[in-house]
């Protein structure tokens, strides 16, 4: 599999050993190996290698232009010299991540956070059984890093101290975060002893934080004589509405904005798209600003547009083009028709730390860093009017829906530029949810029995790179080693699948990366089938969410392999829960099965209100089988309180059995050998 993330990633191994350690990790990453001529024969074809003629400091500077994270097996000492004269910026350079010949250790040496170096030693060290270096700060508290805090979000970080306020977070010094807008989920998911302040202090309370963090669309200009470290992060909730003559410049309307930004203190970083009538989808000034600037241009037709009130409506446009208001009248619409943010789940219990010591911030109109700290009362807009139509504080924005000017932020503004005839108009909207620019995707893991060894490499991948993790909370707690600070984990009480699934659904069509995990694989009797199955309800498409699917291993095959080789003829799965099937179809099967001689798993045998079901089942099978076929009973297989027994058909209902057991039932040749269950293949007749 591929972790886009990283995407383009190299290997570079210097030694055959090295090369020996790497190759798989290349394969499960989907990451290009480079060796030098030397090691050229001990490569297997199944790995992307590139090969290097003279010396490896002569190649790496292409390498790191062209690749988004580099993993060296190479003495530390050699790497740093090697990468010293290349490394420019922690906001640009790659992930650089070393490890040892003997895969014991994963250092992440550069670019931790931004890079995401520490994420992919963590998940090397995973895959390799070795030890995770990581030196920074904000990870041995298990908090998210500050500068990659809105990075799931596809929040953009705007200006700032960053260092400073990493600084402060890593020595634990209260740092106070005031989130206008974007999502707040972050926020629950915090360990239980995290350095934030959320909000205002009242004047009585003793708060002094050392820094401060801001989540807004304003663009503020930090006093460089204060001495309180800030940083700004801006989630994407501006809608630019744009009307304009045909064949304007690019230049003349991306001016337009930038002059409208800065004069209502308005960061561009929180632009979320362009919005305007449907006729101008081909203007090519404003494709081409939507391309260069990777905006979203979302178009609506005059219908649409005529209906919605604005503060600014004209008789000429409406002769026009049939809507009395293109720029206001499309920033509103595309700043309301937007998947609504999903918020807090509704259930208790499941988050990593809560934010109850603070409270959720209301904007003070007195404090004294309101939205800019220069020139605060310069802003056409109101203080009185963030406080208002903040959506952190309040839902006006969908309780006002298209009526009203609520989420207009900023009316119709008509553009020309010196030397160019036509105009553009331009309106800036609210929206209450950000649009984080990025595709959703839904990975419907199995995370195998137990253990972690027992699961795959790539589940393993696809858990450690997700933005968040959702699954019944005995299933998180047996992979708890895979997750990452700053992901978002929602555990579920076993009852609430359906919940579960809508709530996955939801998260992905928000725009992250949802990991919904079930133990064994996930498609069978898992949340996989559920999640599609509700997929299809909504009318899917198909595409978005992307959906990946990583099987595990079920408890079928992890009993079997504890027991021998029991599955060594045709077998099937038969579930005895009766809570979704009606007993008779379960009934049914249980008859052919037993009269077609399959092997048989029976899951969910038996639960303390559900006992019956497995009486009926062994009289079936007891009808078509001998008394002394032999049956393994396998429970907690690969956890910690794995039980096995291996006994007969006659005697299965004298054994304990409780739903963390799956009970095989042989066939007709099964037999018991040394306390190893075999079913013959036929290879040596069936004796
Ligand atoms: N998706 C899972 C099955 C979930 S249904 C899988 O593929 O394994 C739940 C049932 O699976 C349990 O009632 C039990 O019968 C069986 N099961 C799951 N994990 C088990 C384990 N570690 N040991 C024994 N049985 C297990």
């Amino acid at each position: 599999m591929n972790i886009q993330e990283f995407q383009p990633i190299v290997a570079i191994a210097t030694t055959p050993t090295a090369v020996k350690l790497l190759q798989p990790i290349c394969q499960t990453l989907g990451a290009t190996l480079y060796i030098p001529e030397s090691c050229q024969k001990t490569t297997n074809p199944a790995t992307k290698t590139q090969i290097y003629t003279d010396s490896l400091k002569n190649h790496l500077p292409n390498i790191w232009q062209n690749h988004r994270a580099i993993i060296f097996c190479l003495a530390t000492g050699a790497v740093v010299r090697l990468i010293s004269p290349l490394l420019q910026d922690k906001t640009c350079d790659p992930a650089v991540v070393v490890m040892d010949e003997a895969g014991k250790f994963v250092i992440s040496l550069c670019s931790g956070h931004q890079g995401g170096a520490d994420k992919l030693t963590n998940l090397l060290a995973h895959l390799l059984n070795a030890t995770p270096i990581i030196t920074g700060a904000s990870h041995h508290l298990q908090l998210p890093g500050v500068d990659i805090l809105g990075k799931p979000f596809g929040w953009q970080r705007g200006e700032g101290n960053w260092n400073q306020v990493s600084g402060a977070v890593a020595r634990g010094e209260t740092v106070q975060v005031i989130q206008e807008v974007g999502a707040t989920l972050w926020q629950h998911h915090l360990p239980e002893t995290h350095p934030f302040y959320f909000g205002f202090p009242e004047t009585n309370e003793k708060i002094a934080p050392k820094a401060r963090i801001w989540i807004s669309f304003t663009q503020r200009q930090f006093s460089p004589e204060s001495d309180l470290p800030k940083v700004q992060w801006h989630p994407r909730v501006l809608w630019v509405g744009v009307g304009c003559e045909r064949g304007v410049s690019k230049k003349l309307i991306a001016t337009g904005i930038e002059q409208v930004f800065r004069a209502n203190h308005l960061a561009l970083g929180a632009i979320a798209g362009i919005a305007t009538i449907d006729i101008k989808a081909d203007e090519v000034g404003l494709v081409e600003l939507c391309q260069e600037k990777n905006l979203p241009l979302r178009t609506f037709p005059a219908e649409l547009l005529s209906c919605v009130e604005v503060p600014t409506p004209s008789n000429i446009v409406a002769t026009e083009v049939g809507t009395p208001s293109v720029a206001e009248a499309a920033a509103k619409i595309a700043a309301i028709h937007h998947e609504k943010a999903p918020t807090f789940p509704f259930y208790k219990g499941g988050t990593r730390g809560d934010i109850t010591k603070s409270k959720q911030q209301n904007i003070d109109p007195n404090f004294q860093d309101k939205f800019t700290e220069s020139s605060a009362n310069s802003s056409p807009l109101k203080q009185a009017e963030i406080r208002k139509d903040n959506p952190a504080t309040s839902s006006s924005l969908s309780k006002g829906g298209m009526r009203g000017d609520k989420n207009l932020l900023v009316k119709k503004q008509i553009f020309r530029l010196e030397g160019e005839s036509g105009a553009a108009t331009l309106a800036v909207a609210l929206a209450e949810t950000e649009y984080t620019g990025r595709t959703g995707k839904l990975l419907l893991v199995g995370t195998g029995p137990g253990k972690l060894e027992q699961m795959t490499p790539a589940a393993q991948t696809a858990v450690s790179q997700a933005d968040v993790v959702i699954g019944y909370s005995l299933y998180i707690d047996l992979i708890q080693q895979l997750l990452n600070p700053g992901q978002i984990v929602e555990k579920l009480p076993i009852t609430q699948e359906k919940q579960r699934a809508e709530r996955a659904i939801e998260l992905a069509k928000f725009g992250l990366t949802v990991a919904v995990v079930s133990s064994g694989d996930c498609g069978i009797y898992g949340m996989a089938g559920l999640v599609l199955e509700q997929l299809r309800a909504q009318c899917w498409d198909g595409k978005i969410p992307m959906v990946e699917v990583f099987p595990g291993v079920s408890a079928f095959q992890a009993a079997a392999s504890r027991v021998g080789a029991p599955l060594m003829h045709d077998f099937c799965a038969i579930s005895l829960s009766d809570l979704l099937t009606p007993w008779q179809v379960i009934e049914k099967r249980l008859t052919a099965v037993a009269m077609a001689d399959f092997v048989v798993a029976l899951y969910n045998p038996k639960s303390q209100s559900r006992t019956e079901q497995l009486v009926k089942a062994v009289k079936i099978f007891l009808e078509y089988r001998q008394p002394e076929t032999p049956v393994a009973i396998v429970r907690s297989v690969y956890r910690e309180n794995e039980e096995i027994l291996l006994t007969t058909l006659d005697k299965l209902l004298e054994v304990s059995v409780d739903m963390l057991t799956v009970i095989l039932i042989g066939n007709e040749s099964t037999g018991i050998y040394q306390d190893w269950m075999i079913t013959p293949r036929g290879y040596l007749g069936f004796d």
